[in-house]
């Protein structure tokens, strides 16, 4: 008998149980919406150009070797992410506010902000995240000891955002507690603030003393330009607010499987910054030592030259306007199928995610019937989709609400 004996079996991940179903699934017709990451037109995984010949002159380098890194990380790498987050012009930067590390792609980083919150903050052990949220959001923090509670986000009757019940939550949150806030692309919904909401999220907040913690997972992914996709991180931070920050590259440099992404403290002084600084490498230290090399030194090169950060801008653009475009013809797919109902929110929606609206058992009928697999809370992902496909999904969609 095993010492393990007790060890009750995990229950089956949500989205890979999909990507089974799927694979299980022999109908010609499949769709596989429940997947996270990027497809093309033709439904294959994208590797982008300038991610490829960054690529081949890291292996041509014959300076590079395999030695470890710092605990912190690959310093340009650190240096030209927070530049990518907060702006060229950044007071935060000008001034040395900002504690940046490598991180394991957005979820370490994240990890990490939660650890060192765990350990260093002591203003608040309260963490609220928005309902819904991307799943991940309350085991993270969970799990490095902190409190998690939630506020409202998405309002079903509109397919928006409770932007009332948003800050009327904020407005009554513990004093000091840190708000996780999705920079873009909100995960599952494609619901995001306007810039004049963040203004008035920015006030709440303000009226807390909140802890802002930014999980930027889908910078320039979303709308197609960077600094747009900044926007609401430089809102808060150029507002003078210390504030946390995660981002990873998996999204927009298609470096899923690379885990390269970096977490940021932005502090009220350089001294601060400085020693917030030591305390991450040492979080990093007893979690992993060190962040993997490859990633990281990919990005570098892409953010540090200038050609290839311009070819870079094309090809994410390039992707995010095929997810709008795919937004566009699922709602004239939709409108020509006379689907009932107001579909006007997946226009309105940003990012890899619709929120479609459909009920768990609208989505059983989706999956069983017609095989289209996407989670059982009604996303699915634009990504995934193909204009092809955009009139057989309209169909189903249409009987599986009527
Ligand atoms: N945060 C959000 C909101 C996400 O949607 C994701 C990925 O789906 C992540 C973080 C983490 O992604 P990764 O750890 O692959 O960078």
């Amino acid at each position: 008998m095993s010492v393990f004996e007790a060890v009750p079996q995990a229950p089956p991940d949500a989205i890979l149980g999909i990507t089974e179903g799927f694979k299980a699934c022999d109908n010609p017709n499949k769709l596989n919406l429940g997947v996270g990451a990027y497809r093309t037109e033709e439904g294959k995984p994208l590797v982008l150009r300038a991610v490829r010949e960054a690529e081949r002159r890291l292996l041509a380098d014959p300076k590079q070797d395999h030695e470890y890194l710092n605990m912190g990380g690959l310093p340009d790498f650190c240096r030209l992410s927070a530049q990518l987050a907060f702006g060229e012009g950044s007071a935060v930067l000008k001034e040395g506010r900002n504690a940046t590390i490598q991180g394991l792609s957005g979820t370490g980083s994240l990890r990490v902000g939660g650890e060192f919150l765990s350990r260093f903050y002591t203003r608040s052990k309260v963490v609220l995240i928005p309902t819904p949220t991307w799943a991940n959001h309350r085991f993270i923090f969970e799990k490095c000891g902190l409190e998690v509670r939630q506020y409202r986000y998405f309002k079903q009757e509109t397919r928006g955002l409770d932007y009332e019940g948003m800050v009327e939550d904020l407005k009554a949150a513990p004093e000091g507690a840190t708000v996780i806030l999705h920079a873009c692309a909100h995960n599952p919904t494609g619901v995001d603030p306007t810039p004049e909401q963040w203004q008035g999220i920015l006030d709440a907040v303000r009226s807390r003393s909140l802890l802002p913690f930014f999980d930027s997972a889908y910078q320039g992914f979303a709308s197609g330009d960077l600094d747009r996709d900044g926007a609401a991180i430089r809102l808060f931070a150029d507002a003078g607010l210390e504030l946390l920050l995660a981002q990873s590259y998996a999204k927009n440099m298609g470096l899923y499987g690379e885990r390269v992404g970096a977490l940021s403290v932005v502090t009220s002084d350089a001294a601060a910054a400085k020693r917030v600084e030591s305390q991450l490498k040492m979080v990093a230290r007893h979690m992993y030592s060190n962040p993997p090399k490859h990633g990281a030194a990919i990005v570098a090169i892409i953010l540090s030259d200038p050609e290839l950060f311009a070819q870079w801008k094309v090809e994410l653009k390039g992707m995010a306007d095929r997810i709008i475009s795919m937004r566009q013809q699922l709602f004239d797919a939709l409108q020509q199928v006379g689907c009932p109902g107001d579909w006007s929110h997946i226009l309105k929606q940003i990012g890899m995610f619709s929120y479609t609206g459909l009920t768990k058992a609208q989505v059983e009928n989706m999956t069983n019937k017609w095989h289209v697999y996407m989670t059982m809370d009604g996303r699915i992902s634009m990504a995934g989709l193909s204009g092809a496909k955009c009139g057989y999904l309209a169909e189903a969609i249409k009987d599986s609400v009527t």
